[in-house]
């Protein structure tokens, strides 16, 4: 199901392009990918979708629509790239740096700061990506027991 009113496609036509079959095939499976695909699987997915749409015509949309700040490109966790969906112009992770679970989260109360950088840069601010990194809660959990078990008093008393 195609979505004809989300963000992206709202960027696509306010930026004066038609929403042609490939251009909404690909952000309908990124949408249902949970934001984020590597170039092989957005690809593969297409193709399952939609044999008439080439290689060649996926990755132009994708040009496009990074060019539009619909989607970016992303290095995570090695070298391969991954495409990822900007509803709104943002995109928000935390990563544990311990078992790479990615959690996304919707509100960034950036917009001050955004404000303040365009002032003082003079740029205009379109969209960012903004990742915090740590540990998350069951690697706390695991460390925190870690950590219990080896302050366990040793009984290495000789009386
Ligand atoms: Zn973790
Ligand atoms: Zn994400
Ligand atoms: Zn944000």
């Amino acid at each position: 199901m195609i979505d004809f009113d989300s963000p992206s496609t709202r960027a696509l036509r306010n930026a004066g392009y038609k929403l042609t079959t490939p251009r909404l095939t690909i952000l309908e499976i990124l949408e249902k990918h949970g934001g984020h695909l590597t170039s092989s699987e957005l690809l593969k997915l297409v193709e399952e979708r939609d044999t008439t749409i080439g290689r060649a015509s996926v990755f132009r949309t994708l040009d496009l629509m990074i060019k539009l700040g619909i989607i970016w490109t992303t290095v995570q966790g090695g070298s391969t790239v991954h495409y990822m969906l900007m509803p709104g112009g943002h995109h928000h992770h935390i990563i544990c740096t311990n078992c790479h679970k990615l959690i996304e989260f919707e509100d960034c109360r950036l917009e001050p700061l955004i404000r303040a950088m365009q002032d003082k840069y003079g740029v205009r601010v379109d969209g960012h990506l903004l990742e915090l990194y740590g540990l998350c809660s069951d690697c706390r959990n695991a460390q925190a027991m870690e950590l219990s078990a080896a302050t366990i008093p040793q009984d290495d008393d000789d009386d």
